[in-house]
């Protein structure tokens, strides 16, 4: 029998009163991927992520997390997925530790273990030293390297990210895909990485193109290339 899925999407739609913002979407990303979902700004990636994590209810269509159908078995879908929304979501007045201990007590994590996990997860991303750092001093990157691992505390199996180097330097940005490489091997658990941007793509397992709302290619980068007729991804998507 094939794996279970980490994320299957059947048929997904979504109106905003009359407009569509999705409209029949599906997809399945297996176990272990690496998946990012490209589309221009207003393309669909916030309302789909807003649906995957319960924030909207799924009215048209159906989604599965590893097998879980959100609408039937929410509790049990929702401890296996891990989200970084676009909004910036630390507690800025808290120190890092706090702002981790806080998330971790939400997931029912007792004080030993989040001790650990805490130390473990700001160790890979070399952030030890800031555990008692107020939020507001970190740097933008930093901020979302914190967000990123709060994600992960509860060991989810699917992580999801909107936009998550939206506003970043280069630099940032590079260290933040490198993290999150490194720990999507440790945790060994799937991703799915929403992007505008192009050159965040080049090295994905799997890449699924929405525009206005539709599924426009699902895929390998070469795949994805080829349905499209383009050359390269850049021209696939221009
Ligand atoms: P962005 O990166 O700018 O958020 P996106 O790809 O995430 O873009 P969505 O935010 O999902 O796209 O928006 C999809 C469509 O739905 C757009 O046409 C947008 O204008 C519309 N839309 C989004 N949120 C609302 C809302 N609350 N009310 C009405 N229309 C909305």
């Amino acid at each position: 029998t094939p794996p279970v899925p980490a994320l299957e999407l059947i048929s997904v739609s979504h109106t905003y009163g009359a407009r569509k913002a999705l409209d029949g979407v599906s997809f399945t990303i297996q176990p272990g991927r690496f998946a990012v979902l490209l589309g221009l700004n207003g393309a669909g990636k916030t309302t789909l992520f807003s649906l995957v994590s319960h924030l909207f209810a799924t009215r048209g269509g159906q989604i599965r997390i590893f097998g879980y159908d959100i609408g039937r078995k929410p509790g049990d879908a929702l401890r296996r997925l891990g989200i970084v929304f676009q909004a910036r979501t630390l507690d800025l007045d808290l120190t890092v530790r706090q702002n981790l201990s806080y998330h971790a007590a939400l997931h029912g994590i007792g004080p030993r273990e989040t001790r650990r996990r805490i130390g473990a997860l700001l160790e890979s991303i070399d952030m030890s030293d800031r555990l008692n750092d107020k939020a507001r001093n970190l740097s933008g990157g930093q901020m979302r390297r914190v967000e990123i691992i709060r994600a992960l505390l509860h060991r989810p199996s699917l992580l999801l990210l909107d936009e998550a180097t939206v506003g970043l330097d280069v630099k940032s940005r590079a260290t933040i895909l490198a993290d999150i490489r490194k720990l999507v091997e440790e945790e060994g658990i799937s991703v799915l990485w929403a992007t505008h941007l192009i050159d965040e793509v080049s090295d994905a397992d799997q890449v699924i193109i929405l525009d206005k709302g539709k599924l426009m290619a699902d895929g390998g980068v070469e795949d994805v290339v080829a349905a499209t007729g383009a050359r390269t991804i850049s021209d696939a998507f221009a």
